[in-house]
Parts: C-alpha cells; sequence; structure tokens
C-alpha cells in the first residue's frame, strides 16, 4: 500500500459491520436502512433488466431518462436549472462523484477545507489526488458552540475564513452532516458562499441527505447561494434518497466546464454503473411530494424513538436536525474513549456504533463522541434501546 493510502486502513463501516455479524449484535453502525425503498421502484428495476434496458454499457455520462429526470428534481425542489446534457453526470454512488470531483479538481498540494468531523472517503479521496486537507472542526461548545440556541456543532465561521490560504483550492461542504446532524442555515451558507467568491475558491458540496431533514430545518443547495452556482458541484444519492445503498446510483450537477472536469476523471474508474438501476432510479426522482414527506416524518419518528432511548440510557444526545445518525456523547456514563467504548458495546449488550473520532484530524476532539444511525425498524430501535439501557 503507498504511502498516500497508508495511514487509512480499513474502513470502519466494514470493520464496525463485521462485528455486529461476527457477534450477532444490532448494527447502528454503517448508516444503511433495513427496509428498502419503494417497491415500485424495485418493480421498474426489475422491468428494466427483464427488458433488457441497461444491461451492457449505458452511456457515459448516465442515460438521458435519468439525467433529465435529475434535472427536474433540482428545479422543482431548489428552483436550480442544470441543462442535462451538459450539466448533469451519473455516477457510481456519491462515493464516486466525490472520488472523481477530487481527482478532477485538484492539483498535488492544493489545499481543501472539509468540515471536521468528515465522512471517511473524503480524507481518503483527498490523499489519492495528492491534496492537503485542513480540516475546520464543527464545536460542539466554546465559539461558534451551541451552547446560545440549542443548536450543536456549529460552525465557527471566522476559523473557516482563517483556514482559507493561497494554497486553498476547494471547499468540500456536506449539509446535512454526517456524522453530527447538522443543517447548516442560510446565514452560515451564505458566509460560505462569499469567502468562496472572495476567496475564488471551488465548492464541492455532498448534500446525500438533501431529504433528510427534521422540525424547522431547511435544506439549503449551496449552488442557490448567489455566485455559486457556476463554481459548485453538487452530489447527490439514490442510496440515501429511496433507501437503495447497495445499488450505487448517485450524481453531480454543475456548470458543464465542471461536470466535464468531474466526467474526465470518473470515465476512467469506473466508466459507468448501475445500468438498470439508473432506469428505476429515473423513475424514482418522479415519486410524488408524498414520498418523500413520508421518508421525512417515518424518519423523523425513528430519531424521535432512539434520541429518547439513548436519554434514558444515560447518553448526552445531541438531536440532529438531518441525517439519519444521532452523535451522542459518552462522557455522562463515565466513559470518555469512543473507540474502546465501541469496540466493548457488542460485548456489553449487542450494539454496534460508531467512534466519531475516525471522523477527525483532532483525534482527541472526537474522542467522547459516538454515532447511532437510527434508519432502521422500529422494533429494531426499541431492542436496541432496552439493550442499551443495561449499560446505566
Ligand atoms: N456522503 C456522505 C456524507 C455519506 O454519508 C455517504 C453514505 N454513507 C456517502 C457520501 C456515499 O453515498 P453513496 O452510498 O451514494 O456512495
Ligand atoms: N455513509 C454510510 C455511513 O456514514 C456508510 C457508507 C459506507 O459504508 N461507505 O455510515
Amino acid at each position: 500500500l503507498n504511502r498516500r493510502l497508508a495511514e487509512f486502513g480499513t474502513t470502519i463501516f466494514a470493520e464496525m459491520s463485521a462485528l455486529a455479524v461476527s457477534t450477532g449484535s444490532i448494527n447502528l453502525g454503517q448508516g444503511f436502512p433495513d427496509t428498502d425503498g419503494p417497491e415500485e421502484v424495485r418493480e421498474a428495476a426489475v422491468r428494466a433488466l427483464r427488458d433488457g434496458r441497461g444491461n451492457q454499457y449505458p452511456p457515459g455520462p448516465g442515460i438521458p431518462e435519468l439525467r433529465t429526470a435529475i434535472a427536474a428534481h433540482q428545479e422543482r425542489r431548489y428552483g436550480l436549472t442544470y441543462d442535462p446534457d451538459t450539466e448533469v453526470l451519473v455516477t457510481a454512488g456519491a462515493t464516486e462523484a466525490i472520488a472523481a470531483a477530487l481527482l478532477a479538481l485538484l492539483e498535488p498540494g492544493d489545499e481543501v477545507i472539509a468540515l471536521e468531523p468528515y465522512y471517511d472517503s473524503y480524507a481518503a479521496c483527498i490523499a489519492m489526488a495528492g491534496g492537503t486537507r485542513v480540516p475546520v472542526t464543527l464545536r460542539q461548545d466554546g465559539a461558534g458552540g451551541g451552547a446560545a440556541d440549542g443548536r450543536s456543532f456549529r460552525l465557527d465561521l471566522d476559523e473557516l475564513r482563517d483556514a482559507v490560504t493561497d494554497h486553498t483550492r476547494l471547499l468540500l461542504i456536506n449539509t446535512p452532516h454526517n456524522p453530527t446532524g447538522t443543517v447548516l442555515t442560510r446565514e452560515e451558507l451564505t458566509a460560505i458562499a462569499a469567502l468562496a467568491v472572495e476567496r475564488d475558491l471551488l465548492v464541492v458540496t455532498d448534500e446525500v441527505y438533501e431529504h433528510l431533514v427534521f422540525d424547522e430545518a431547511e435544506h439549503i443547495p449551496l449552488a442557490t447561494l448567489p455566485g455559486m452556482r457556476d463554481r459548485t458541484v453538487t452530489i447527490g444519492s439514490a442510496g440515501k434518497s429511496f433507501s437503495f445503498t447497495g445499488w450505487k446510483v448517485g450524481w453531480v450537477t454543475a456548470s458543464p466546464a465542471l461536470v466535464t472536469a468531474v466526467r474526465s476523471a470518473k470515465q476512467f474508474l469506473t466508466y459507468v454503473a448501475s445500468g438498470p438501476f439508473q432506469y428505476a432510479v429515473a423513475e424514482a426522482l418522479r415519486l410524488p411530494e408524498a414520498y418523500f414527506e413520508e421518508f421525512r416524518a417515518d424518519m423523523r419518528a425513528k430519531r424521535d424513538l432512539l434520541a429518547g432511548g439513548l436519554e434514558q440510557a444515560g447518553f448526552k444526545v445531541f438531536r440532529p436536525a438531518g441525517t439519519y445518525f444521532i452523535t451522542t456523547d459518552i462522557r455522562p456514563l463515565g466513559e470518555s474513549d469512543g473507540f474502546a467504548f465501541c469496540r466493548s458495546l457488542p460485548e456489553r449488550c449487542g450494539v454496534v456504533a460508531i467512534p466519531n473520532a475516525v471522523f477527525y484530524d483532532h483525534r482527541e476532539r472526537g474522542a467522547p463522541f459516538v454515532r447511532f444511525a437510527f434508519c432502521k425498524r422500529t422494533g429494531v430501535l426499541e431492542e436496541a434501546a432496552s439493550r442499551l439501557k443495561t449499560l446505566a
């Protein structure tokens, strides 16, 4: 293994899912739903397979039906207009979109600012692209902290501004944010946009949880802010929005120049992927608003169920405004090392979770935080909550 990748080892998701299987634990670690997405979408995939649509290499940028559906979705929801022929690219999940964007847009030595804690593929992809990551920590307390208005894991805008240097090429943003559940506000996004314009930065924005925002939170795509449309690569995922994480269908929307760049890298990573599933996802994107409302309401109820269980078990719970993850603080349980806690949890009570420290460069800042996924059936969450209560 080369020096660029050596520090990353095995992704925590593989490690923890294997631990769940080997110990027969409830897996609240890796973020995947235990209920598949809509039946009509599955049927659409079966029809495509049977009719021989997509069983051979689909077009490099993605099938026209899907690119049109992605553009229509962005316009309907956010008023963002993209030309399906030149401004939309279908990828092998959001994971490939992130990799291809970074490989295409970074020169060796370019600095990339990412919100810490960050999804684990960011660091590895920045490294593979020869870039340097510059983490800006979302603060649970202190400057920019959530104490004043009850919101946790806030972006400190001064810290973000100070992180920009002459070598900064790109801001890698994620909202709604995995693993903290923070949803960036219009005010924060406006400041990010102003900074990007002022310092002439590109922005890659991972919005895979765009449909999972709760209560008063609103998902605002960064590309909708002034000056951003043509410097922003926006990333979405059918795995997250329609609960088909195994299909690996994701997408990019951006200006023609940026889409062309991302596609240049993408063509040599996978060329294309997910043939028949692309037809099905095109149908999924056209589902009526009721689907998205129900999806949100269902996940919100699950959030409340698991958050309540975790609170009763003695965790400090940071109730997420978005995503299907809850970050907790284990210190009220008399614990301080999330890694050790997560490694012992299966044996102690038959539940698997993720230590947030893996998402930090400043490991000590993430040490007491542990993430639980709530995209699971109600009975599973209830059982997990009752097992966790035995910890106290
Ligand atoms: N970005 C974030 C923030 C994620 O949480 C995930 C999935 N866990 C991805 C990207 C990857 O999405 P996909 O499965 O579509 O590759
Ligand atoms: N995005 C999912 C999570 O954060 C997992 C994706 C993966 O396993 N690579 O848990």
